[in-house]
C-alpha cells in the first residue's frame, strides 16, 4: 500500500533529507585522491548524529547475520550500489558513488550522488552527466496525472539514448515512514503503466545506470553489488515529495 502524507510529514521527511544533501556535500568537499573510503564514512556519520539523525543504512538488512555495517554506501567504479566503506584509498580517476539515508524523528530521507575523484576519464564523465540529467528526466514527469513507470520511462530513454544502460536488479522506492515502502519506482519501464501518481506521495528516484551492459553481480560479503562486465557504474537519488502536483526535490 502507498501511503500518502500530510504537509507536517512532508516537512518532517523533509529535516531527513536536508540532512541527506548536507552530507552528500561534505563528502563531495572531502573525496580526494588518498582519502578511504572509511575515513568518509566516519565523517559523514559523525555529522548526521551532530544532528540529532541516525544513520539508516547502518544495521540494515534482510539477514540478522549480515548487517550493512556503514553509514555510507562507497561503491567505486565497478561497483554499482552497496559497496561497504572499506580502508580502500580513493585514487585519482575513480568514480565513487555515495549513497546516504538519515532518520530522524521517525522520518526518512535517501539520497545518492556520483563524484569525481581527481580527474576522471571523459568516458566517466559522460556516464555521470547522463546519470545525473536521467534522474532529472524521471523527477519532471513526478507530477499528479501521470503514472509511476512514466518516471521509469523519462529516465531509460535518457540513458539508453546515451548508450547507456539501466540496472534492472534495483530500484528507486516510497520512502518516508520506512526507508523502503511502496511503490517500486523501476529505471525502464513503459509510460503510461504503474500505479497513478498522488499529491502526498514521497519517492527516492534513483537510476543506477552502467557504462557497459545491465547485468549485475553480488559480492561475496553480501551487499557491494558490481557490474557483470567490469564497466564503469553511476549513481545519483533524491527524495522527492509531490506538493501542489509536481514534484518538490527534499534533499537539497
Ligand atoms: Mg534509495
Amino acid at each position: 500500500m502507498v501511503r500518502l502524507k500530510t504537509k507536517r510529514e512532508i516537512e518532517l521527511i523533509r529535516e531527513s533529507s536536508k540532512i541527506v544533501a548536507d552530507v552528500l556535500k561534505l563528502i563531495g568537499a572531502h573525496a580526494k585522491p588518498g582519502v578511504t573510503t572509511l575515513q568518509l564514512d566516519r565523517l559523514a556519520e559523525d555529522y548526521i548524529r551532530s544532528m540529532g539523525g541516525k544513520p539508516a543504512f547502518k544495521g540494515y538488512g534482510h539477514s540478522k547475520s549480515n548487517p550493512f555495517p556503514g553509514t555510507l554506501c562507497t561503491s567505486v567504479n565497478d561497483e554499482v550500489v552497496h559497496g561497504i566503506p572499506s580502508k580502500r584509498v580513493l585514487r585519482d580517476g575513480d568514480l565513487l558513488s555515495v549513497d546516504v539515508g538519515v532518520h530522524k524523528d521517525g522520518w526518512y530521507g535517501d539520497g545518492a550522488h556520483s563524484f569525481a575523484i581527481g580527474e576522471v576519464s571523459e568516458d566517466l564523465q559522460r556516464l555521470m552527466e547522463a546519470t545525473e540529467e536521467a534522474l532529472y528526466a524521471g523527477i519532471a514527469q513526478a507530477k499528479v496525472g501521470n503514472r509511476v513507470h512514466d518516471i521509469s520511462a523519462a529516465i531509460q530513454r535518457h540513458v539508453e539514448g546515451h548508450g547507456f544502460s539501466v540496472v534492472r536488479d534495483l530500484v528507486g522506492h516510497g520512502v518516508g515512514a520506512a526507508l523502503h515502502e511502496e511503490p517500486a519506482v523501476p529505471n525502464f519501464g513503459h509510460p503510461g503503466t504503474g500505479i497513478k501518481l498522488k499529491e502526498g506521495m514521497t519517492l527516492a528516484i534513483e537510476p543506477m545506470v552502467n557504462a557497459g551492459g545491465w547485468e549485475v553481480k553480488v559480492d561475496a560479503d553480501g551487499w557491494t553489488v558490481r557490474t557483470l562486465d567490469g564497466s564503469a557504474s553511476a549513481h545519483f537519488e533524491h527524495t522527492i515529495a509531490i506538493v501542489n502536483g509536481k514534484a518538490e526535490i527534499l534533499t537539497q
